[in-house]
């Protein structure tokens, strides 16, 4: 997915809630545009590089859907961790909207391109290590 569509749907939904979450309501573009800095980490780690103008290509140039990519952000156990939070702190609601916004975005290009986002078991930290 583009960074671009994540920021404009980020932004319909911070003026959305922004009545009912105030300034806490920017918290949606850290769920809903920021989460994708875990490919950059991950670009980093494996490629050893921080360019991030290579890392940007090498996402949107080559065919990464098949790669085994780990992304720290992109998982069910971060998702549930961060809904768990906001339970108990409620004003940080906006950046779990953000989060489902995202993914909701990423698996409905996944599943209609399979290209521009890795193989939904990266979605699952437990299911690639544990049950493999
Ligand atoms: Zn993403």
């Amino acid at each position: 997915m583009d960074i671009k569509h994540h920021v404009i749907v980020s932004t319909l939904l911070a003026i959305f809630i922004y009545p009912t979450y105030g300034i806490f309501a920017l918290l949606v573009f850290l769920g809903g545009v920021l989460i994708d800095v875990d490919h950059y980490l991950w670009y980093i780690v494996v490629k050893k590089s921080f360019s991030i103008k290579k890392a940007y290509k090498y996402m949107k140039d080559e065919y990464h859907g098949t790669r085994n990519m780990i992304l720290i952000f992109h998982n069910i156990e971060f998702w549930i961790s961060s809904l768990i939070i906001s339970y108990f702190f409620p004003l940080l609601f906006p950046f779990v909207i953000g989060l489902a916004s995202h993914v909701a975005m990423d698996l409905i290009i996944f599943f209609k391109y399979r290209c521009t986002h890795p193989n939904p078991i990266a979605y699952s930290l437990i299911r690639k290590y544990i049950f493999r």
